[in-house]
């Protein structure tokens, strides 16, 4: 157990898709060095496969005993394998291909973007960007037999040490959100470091720092007084995915509130457009009341009544979203 846990909230409803965030990590800690697949943070569309593709179904986590599972290892195809943009012929001379022979690419982070599901007018799709959780009962340091990975105490920021790694890849089994990679270049298990370089400076993450529609906040789960504490302790709107793997995750989400959905006959029906239970195969059993208090607080805003949880999630001044003391 870490004496303090570092924690962020993503509130889904604010998220644009953009992969500004995803840019800012790459270029930050993953354009080089065997690192060139890898997203440690990635927007993926849901409803839709992920990334890496169809990792829900690898296995991974630990059973309702408690006894950790080793699950599948993604293959290369299933990140995607990174390829270049023929730039100068296709912007400046207008041929083809976009892209360089070398690749055929078949998959990618976020290669189904914007599919979603449903017919119209009924469809819909939302985003869901995703780190390594830094999880209180991490699979990936249950997993590992050189005890490579530790949790830092006084952030429980979950890292690789380097030095003991020698490439076992258990960790990228055993993690069910497969937030582990394999550096095929140095033979070590690589993952998000939650910037914890730019945390100790005070600063918050590339991700969290460049995020153009200001969806995440970050902060200690203990401070009563910070954002994290407000949303996931005492207003309970902030959930983990996939909380059943076991893993007790410190990344949490607002879940998407999302307008009516019509009847055959075009009438506005009583339905949200976005299932109630595609909402809860994600953040579990709480997505109702989660959704519930969302709109009873939203109406108290619409009715010019106060509402802390509603000043929190907007974020009037980013600087407030995150609690780095
Ligand atoms: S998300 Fe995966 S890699 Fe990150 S701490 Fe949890 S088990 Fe480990
Ligand atoms: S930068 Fe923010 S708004 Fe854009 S995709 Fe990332 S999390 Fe969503």
């Amino acid at each position: 157990m870490a004496k303090r846990q570092l924690s962020m909230v993503m509130d889904l409803n604010k998220c644009i898709g953009c992969h500004t965030c995803t840019s800012a990590c790459k270029t930050q800690w993953t354009n080089r060095n065997g690192r060139e697949y890898m997203y440690w943070n990635n927007v993926e569309t849901r409803p839709g496969d992920g990334y890496p593709r169809k990792f829900e179904e690898m296995g991974g986590g630990f059973d309702d005993a408690g006894n950790l599972k080793l699950g599948k290892e993604p293959a290369a195809e299933d990140y995607g394998v990174p390829w270049e943009y023929n730039y100068e012929d296709a912007l400046m001379t207008g041929t083809d291909p976009w892209l360089r022979s070398n690749v055929k690419p078949t998959w990618g982070a976020n290669w189904d973007e914007d599919e979603g599901e449903g017919e119209y007018p009924n469809s819909y799709h939302f985003y869901l960007p995703r780190i390594c959780n830094h999880c209180s009962n991490p699979a990936c340091l249950a997993a590992c037999s050189r005890n490579a990975i530790y949790k830092r105490q006084e952030d429980g920021i979950v890292l690789i040490d380097q030095e003991r790694c020698r490439g076992y890849r258990y960790c990228v089994t055993a993690c069910p959100y497969k937030k582990v990679y394999f550096n095929e270049k140095l033979s070590k298990s690589e993952k998000c470091i939650f910037c914890y370089p730019r945390i100790e400076k005070g600063l918050p993450t590339a991700c969290a720092q460049q995020c153009v529609g200001r969806i995440r906040f970050i902060g200690y789960r203990d401070d009563q007084d910070g954002p994290i504490y407000k949303l996931v302790e005492k207003y309970k709107v902030a959930l983990p995915l996939h909380g059943e793997w076991g893993t007790q995750p410190n990344v949490f989400y607002i879940p998407p509130t999302a307008p009516s959905g019509f009847n055959a006959d075009g009438s506005v029906s009583e339905k949200s457009r976005i299932p109630l239970t595609y909402l809860e195969s994600l953040f579990g059993d709480q997505v109702k009341p989660a959704l519930d208090t969302l709109e009873q607080e939203r109406n108290k805003r619409v009715a010019g009544e106060e509402s802390e949880l509603m000043d929190v999630l907007i974020g009037y001044k980013h600087s407030d979203m995150f609690k780095l003391a």
